[in-house]
């Protein structure tokens, strides 16, 4: 590329799952790394996230003795994903891609000194398939100190959980009321944050934790990145091929040449309306849980370019309330939802689907039920028994709830169903038929009418100090309660179609050289489904670890060709 500000020799656009990771492969190789993000942290949305990665057949589920194998990932991914025409992102050659190269790329990160290890149980979504594994295969990164990072911990985004909690912990911690492992998982957690506190040490979790590790290891080995930078263009040679990017860096314009190579790791666009007006009508990016990143203008500029998209329509659904005055202004309540003692029901009073289901096939079921009846909002119903034992939009149970969650209606409260049906707006008849319905099935421990419960993963979502089912309880002790909550998202799941290598294709299927894609800013490999936890960050760090070993690979043997030509000139 000519008249070039600067020059490396792979350019990653945004600092998301795959950045790092490719950047240390790129290093590992012996050639320079560029990492530009648009805002003014490092991490993305995956800083901010669960931090889980799904990873089929891993060197944990080894060591544990838990037997996987890429067959019978395949299997599975077979059976719940399926081969569509219009999916081309999720083709059985990208899967399996995917599924060989997920465990070698968790092998790379170890041999690199991050620290991994996998969560003990935590079921695939859809363990009733063939090929799922109900011990799960969930990887996830330890907790990390960010005081390691100096100054530059500043610059970490934070995660979306505020305390040092361990993975596994997540799911004990709401249980604190009703089980003894959930009391000791709360001690110590107090205990932690205490020794901290004396200790000087800054933990964080989840998401901050991989993304910190990450962030760490790049730094020392010497990976340039840089924050407050949002690349404008990509750049092209004449060919058509890209060979750097135009980027803003505090106000500053530069081009910037990338010699193997381009990646965009530039998340979704969640956080634009407009797009989402055009792709997923009736969804808002008020109800994201995404970085503020995540606006889409790189989708739109690989589609200047010739790329070719698919899965523009779906999301990463996910359930969130508003509750008025709540400190980062939307409450994640997947796992409340899924708790004993409450239901979910449409605007007019029926349950419509399965509550305990994966977030993002119960989002899917609640738009589609939009269509024929309200159901954006829905209402959970619950009881005192709920309100004494389970966590309420982040709220420690039992706890009192704030006045203007009354006051607002977010909150509705009433002495029986009925008088609760009619503050809601329903018929009363129809919303005390299904309650003592949905109380019929609590009792005998079986849902016939959703299979609520019938799943691991469903039961997992519950109680265990529930029975006969954990996943239901009756409502039925007044006083009785209701709160409305949205199909909001954790990220959009379509984009760019990549290949088996993470580059860039355009709709004839022919290569835009030099462009290479992950993450949310393509058209995901797990189609319109959520085999497992971990299936969007998992998908960021493969795909980007794919792409810097191919580049890398392109650009060792143009360096071993250069070697060979100098050797016959000689
Ligand atoms: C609370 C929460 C919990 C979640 N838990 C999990 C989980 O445990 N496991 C899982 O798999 N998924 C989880 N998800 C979803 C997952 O976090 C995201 O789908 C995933 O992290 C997206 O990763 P990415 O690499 O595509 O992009 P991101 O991590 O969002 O990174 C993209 C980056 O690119 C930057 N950028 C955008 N445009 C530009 C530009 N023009 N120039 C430069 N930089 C740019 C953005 O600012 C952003 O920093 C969760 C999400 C949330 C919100």
């Amino acid at each position: 590329m000519e008249s070039a500000d600067e020059s490396f020799d792979f350019v990653i656009v945004g600092s998301g799952g795959g950045s790092m990771c490719a950047a240390l492969v790129v290093k590992s190789m012996g050639y320079r790394p560029l990492i530009l993000e648009k805002t003014d942290l490092f991490g993305g949305t995956t800083a901010k996230s669960g931090g889980i990665m799904w990873v089929p057949n891993n060197r944990f589920m080894k060591r544990d003795g838990v037997a996987d194998s890429t067959e019978q990932a395949m299997t599975y991914l077979d059976h719940v994903v399926g081969d569509h025409g219009d999916l081309p992102g999720a083709t059985r050659a990208r899967r399996l891609a995917y599924v060989t190269e997920a465990p070698r790329m968790v092998d790379f990160l170890v041999d690199q000194g991050i620290e991994l290890n996998r969560h003990p149980y935590w079921p695939d979504y859809n363990d009733d398939q063939p090929g799922a594994l109900k011990e799960g295969r969930t990887v996830f990164a330890e907790l990390f100190d960010s005081g390691l990072l100096g100054p530059l911990r500043r610059s970490l985004r934070p995660n979306f959980v505020p305390v040092p909690v361990k993975s596994q912990e997540m799911w004990e911690l709401p249980l604190f009321k009703t089980t003894w492992l959930g009391k000791w998982t709360m001690a110590r957690l107090v205990l932690r944050m205490a020794t901290a506190k004396l200790t000087g040490k800054h933990w964080v979790s989840g998401g901050a934790a991989l993304q910190g590790r990450m962030f760490h290891k790049a730094l020392q080995a010497g990976v340039d990145m840089r924050t407050n930078a949002g690349v404008q263009r990509l750049l092209t040679d004449e060919d058509g091929s890209v060979s750097g990017v135009l980027v803003k860096i505090d106000g500053r314009e530069l081009r910037i040449a990338a010699r193997f190579g381009v990646l965009i790791n530039a998340g979704g666009f969640a956080h634009n309306q407009t797009m989402r007006e055009k792709y997923q009508p009736g969804t808002s990016a008020e109800w994201t849980a995404t970085c503020p990143g995540d606006t889409g203008e790189m989708i739109e500029e690989m589609m200047r370019l010739g790329a070719a998209t698919a899965q523009m329509e779906e999301m990463v659904g996910n359930q969130v309330a508003l509750p008025p005055g709540l400190p980062g202004r939307i409450a994640l309540v997947v796992s409340e939802i899924a708790k004993p003692h409450s239901l979910v029901v449409d605007q007019s009073g029926e349950r419509y689907t399965n509550e305990t289901q994966s977030y993002m096939s119960f989002c899917q079921d609640m738009l589609s039920r939009h269509k024929t009846v309200p159901a954006v909002p829905s209402w959970l119903i619950f009881d005192s028994q709920y309100m004494a034992h389970y966590m309420i939009a982040g709220t420690l149970p039992g706890s009192r709830k704030p006045r203007a969650w009354y006051e607002s209606g977010w909150l509705v409260k009433a002495p029986s169903v009925g008088e609760l049906a009619q503050r809601l707006g329903m018929d009363p008849a129809k919303l005390k038929a299904t309650v003592a319905r949905f109380n019929g099935f609590a009792r005998n421990g079986k849902d016939e009418d959703f299979n609520r419960g019938g799943r691991a993963y469903d039961r997992f979502l519950g109680d265990r100090a529930q029975a006969p089912s954990p996943a239901m309880g009756p409502v039925s002790r007044a006083p009785f309660y209701a709160y409305r909550f949205y199909p909001g998202d954790v990220g959009t799941y379509g984009g760019v179609i990549t290949d088996v290598h993470a580059r860039v294709l355009r709709e004839s299927g022919t290569v835009i050289r030099g462009l290479y894609a992950t993450g949310t800013s393509t058209a995901g490999v797990m189609g319109r489904t959520y085999p497992g936890a971990g299936a969007s960050v998992g998908p960021s760090f493969v795909w980007g670890y794919v792409a810097a070993k191919h580049a890398m690979g392109a650009a060792m043997a143009s360096r071993r060709t250069a070697g060979m030509t100098a050797a016959v000139h000689e």
